[in-house]
């Protein structure tokens, strides 16, 4: 199943952490692409060294006009637009597994209603309000059933080995 993300709606105020990390969490939770807007150059280059150290080919496309995006990756993605005001997450859940391409809208700020018009999917991770970080953790979990995270990447420069205690790295520029 192939799943990309777009970040809609930078808000004024630039929040680049919170930016950074749905980035992160589009990578680590098996996402192969983040598009997003007016976001800061080091976001970018933050995410390229993760790939690097941590292997993968996760992109980031900066666009400029989301709305354009949106319309013309309809033709070939299903659109998931995370929202408090959607269907509950449980009752579309077996329907997105089956799905080839999906592409999952969050928000940053107050989402246009033509987003709500336009995705095959307004899908809430309960309906209170939290974040577009944990709403697309949650999502993408549910979807890929923990499969995401036992991806290994062969052109990782570190590979973790995950133990009880302290911190095991393997070096896999050493032979
Ligand atoms: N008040 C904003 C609105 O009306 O759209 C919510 C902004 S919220 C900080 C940012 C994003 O988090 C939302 O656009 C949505 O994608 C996601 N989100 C927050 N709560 C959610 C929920 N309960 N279910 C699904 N997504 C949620």
């Amino acid at each position: 199943m192939k799943i990309e993300v777009l970040r809609i709606g930078q808000r004024l105020v630039r929040d680049d952490r919170v930016t950074t990390h749905v980035a992160l969490v589009s990578r680590a939770f098996g996402a192969s692409k983040i598009l997003m807007q007016e976001v800061n150059p080091e976001i970018k280059k933050t995410v390229s060294d993760v790939n690097r150290t941590w292997g993968g080919n996760f992109e980031v496309e900066i666009i400029d006009n989301w709305k354009k995006v949106l319309k013309s990756k309809k033709s070939s993605f299903k659109i998931v637009h995370l929202t408090m005001y959607g269907e509950n997450i449980d009752s579309v859940v077996n329907k997105l597994r089956q799905e080839e391409q999906v592409l999952i809208v969050v928000g940053a700020e107050k989402v246009p209603r033509e987003v709500y018009d336009l995705a095959d999917y307004n899908v809430a991770v309960g309906n209170q309000p939290h974040s577009e970080i944990s709403a697309l953790a949650i999502l993408l979990d549910r979807v890929l059933q923990g499969r995401q995270f036992l991806k290994k990447h062969k052109n990782a420069q570190k590979e973790i080995v995950p133990s009880k205690q302290g911190k095991k790295v393997i070096d896999k520029t050493i032979d």
